[in-house]
C-alpha cells in the first residue's frame, strides 16, 4: 500500500509558497500505516497535470491531491481528473445547493463561476466541504484511489479527517497504525550522542531510530507499527526506555517538550519564581518563556539591559565593574542575575551577556562568547559559552537562549 501526494499550484513550484499540505498529509497517512513514496509538485497547467496524475494513477494505490479546486480559471484539478479517467464532467445538484447555502450563511453573493465547483468527473464521489466552498473529489483511476482536496490548509485537514480517512478504512487501505515518539536531549554534541547510540541507529534495526538536531537540541525519533495504537506503542517501549536511561544526564523531555518547557515545568512544580536580564538575546529568553501557557505562575518579568548604562541603572551592575571587567564578563553576568533577582523579588535571576556578532569581537572576546549568570537560593554561579565566531547572529542568540534556560533547568533539578 503506497501513496503519492500531489500539490497543485504555480505558487508552490515557483517557490512563492511552501507546500505544507503534503508534509501534513504524509504524517497523517503514516499514522494510518500508508507509506508515502512520492511527493509531486506541479504548476497550474493542464497538460502537466494530466501527465503527473496519469503517472501517479499507475504507480501507487492512493493519490492525495491538494489545490486547484477553486472557481477560478487556473483551478484545473476536476478537469484533469476527468481527462485522465477519460470521462466527462457532470453536474451534482446537492453540491451546488451546499455552495449556495454557504454563500447565503455568509451574506455573500454566489457568482456564476462557483457553479464549476459542482462539476465532477463522471463516476466520482463528491466530498462535502464543511468549512469552505470547494467540495473534494473521491474516485478511482487505474490502480489508484484519488482524493482531491482543497488547497487551503485547514479545509484540507478537516476534509481529510472527516471524509478521506474513513474511506481509507472502509476500503481496507488503512489497516495499520504508526506511532511516532521523540525524545529530546540537550548538552552534548550530535557526534558524541550518535557515537553512544550506534547500536540504536543501525540500519535495518527494528524499530528504526533516527537522530535529528534543531538548534543544538538532539532528538531521537522512534516509529512503531502495529494493528492498533497499543500494539504500535508496545513495539517501541523497550527502545524508548533504553534511550531514556542511556541519556538520562542530558534528557530534556519528549514530544514538543524542549528546554524552555522543561525549565518552566520545574519552576511551576517547585513553586519558584524567575526574573531575567538579557543583553545579547534582546528578550528572546523572555519571549520563549512567555510562549508557554501557564508561565505567569512562575515568570515575574524581564529586562533587556542592552547598554552599559541600562545594566547599571536597571539591574544595579556597578559602573566600575563594567569598566574594569567589561560588559561581557562573568562578573557582569553574575551582577545582572543578582540585580534582576533583587529588583523583581524573584527566587531566581537569570542573565546573559555576550557578543552576538558579526561585529564587536576581539581576540580576547570573540564573537560567540557569552556569559550566563544565575542567582538563586543556593547562591550565584556563572558559566561561559563559546559558540563560535562563524555562527550567524540569530544562531548565537537562539543557542544562548537555550543554554541559559538549560542552566536554570539543571539548577532546579539539583536544588530540588
Ligand atoms: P479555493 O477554493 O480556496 O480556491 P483551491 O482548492 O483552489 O481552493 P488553491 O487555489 O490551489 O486551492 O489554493 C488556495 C490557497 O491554499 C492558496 O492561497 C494557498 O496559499 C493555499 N495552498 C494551496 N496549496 C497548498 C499547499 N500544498 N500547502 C499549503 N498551502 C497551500
Ligand atoms: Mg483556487
Amino acid at each position: 500500500m503506497i501513496a503519492e501526494l500531489i500539490a497543485v499550484g504555480t505558487e508552490i513550484v515557483s517557490g512563492q509558497a511552501l507546500d505544507t499540505n503534503s508534509r501534513r498529509l504524509a504524517e497523517e497517512l503514516g499514522r494510518l500505516g500508508i507509506r508515502v513514496k512520492y511527493h509531486t509538485s506541479i504548476g497550474d497547467d493542464l497538460e502537466d497535470n494530466v501527465d503527473a496524475f496519469g503517472t501517479a494513477s499507475r504507480r501507487v494505490d492512493l493519490v492525495v491531491v491538494t489545490g486547484g479546486l477553486g472557481p477560478t480559471q487556473d483551478d484545473l484539478t476536476r478537469q484533469v481528473l476527468a481527462n485522465v479517467a477519460g470521462v466527462g464532467l457532470v453536474h451534482h445538484e446537492p453540491s451546488l445547493e451546499a455552495i449556495r447555502a454557504l454563500f447565503a450563511r455568509r451574506n455573500r453573493v454566489m457568482t456564476d463561476r462557483n457553479r464549476v465547483q459542482a462539476l465532477f468527473p463522471e463516476g466520482a464521489e463528491p466530498l462535502p466541504n464543511r468549512i469552505g466552498t470547494a467540495p473534494g473529489i473521491w474516485m478511482r483511476i487505474a490502480r489508484a484511489w484519488f482524493a482531491a482536496l482543497p488547497g487551503v490548509p485547514y479545509e484540507m485537514e478537516a476534509m481529510f479527517a472527516e471524509q478521506v480517512a474513513p474511506r481509507l478504512r472502509a476500503e481496507g487501505l488503512a489497516t495499520r497504525v504508526i506511532v511516532h515518539r521523540k525524545i529530546n536531549l540537550f548538552g552534548k554534541g550530535e557526534a558524541e550522542v550518535e557515537s553512544l547510540a550506534l547500536d540504536l541507529t543501525a540500519r535495518g534495526r527494528k524499530p528504526e531510530v533516527g537522530i535529528t538536531v534543531s538548534d543544538a537540541t538532539i532528538s531521537f525519533r522512534v516509529a512503531g507499527e502495529g494493528a492498533d495504537e497499543a500494539e504500535a506503542l508496545a513495539s517501541i517501549s523497550e527502545t524508548l526506555d533504553t534511550i531514556r536511561s542511556r541519556f538520562a544526564d542530558i534528557y530534556v523531555g519528549e514530544g514538543d517538550v524542549d528546554i524552555a518547557d522543561a525549565a518552566a515545568a520545574s519552576l511551576i512544580a517547585q513553586g519558584k519564581t524567575l526574573a531575567t536580564a538579557e543583553s545579547c538575546t534582546g528578550g528572546m529568553i523572555a519571549s520563549r518563556l512567555t510562549s508557554i501557557p501557564g508561565i505567569s505562575a512562575a515568570y515575574l518579568g524581564g529586562l533587556v539591559t542592552y547598554s552599559n548604562d541600562a545594566k547599571s541603572r536597571l539591574v544595579d551592575v556597578p559602573a566600575e565593574l563594567i569598566e574594569t571587567r567589561g560588559a561581557v564578563s562573568p562578573e557582569t553576568a553574575a551582577a545582572m542575575a543578582e540585580g534582576v533577582r533583587d529588583r523583581f523579588g524573584a527566587d531566581y535571576g537569570l542573565a546573559v551577556t555576550g557578543i552576538a556578532g558579526p561585529g564587536g569581537g576581539t581576540p580576547e572576546k570573540p564573537v560567540g562568547l557569552v556569559y550566563i549568570g544565575l542567582a538563586g537560593p543556593r547562591g550565584t554561579s556563572t558559566s561561559n559559552l563559546e559558540l563560535g565566531p562563524e555562527q550567524p547572529r540569530d544562531v548565537i542568540q537562539r543557542r544562548t537562549t537555550k543554554h541559559a534556560l538549560n542552566r536554570l533547568r539543571l539548577e532546579l533539578a539539583a536544588g530540588s
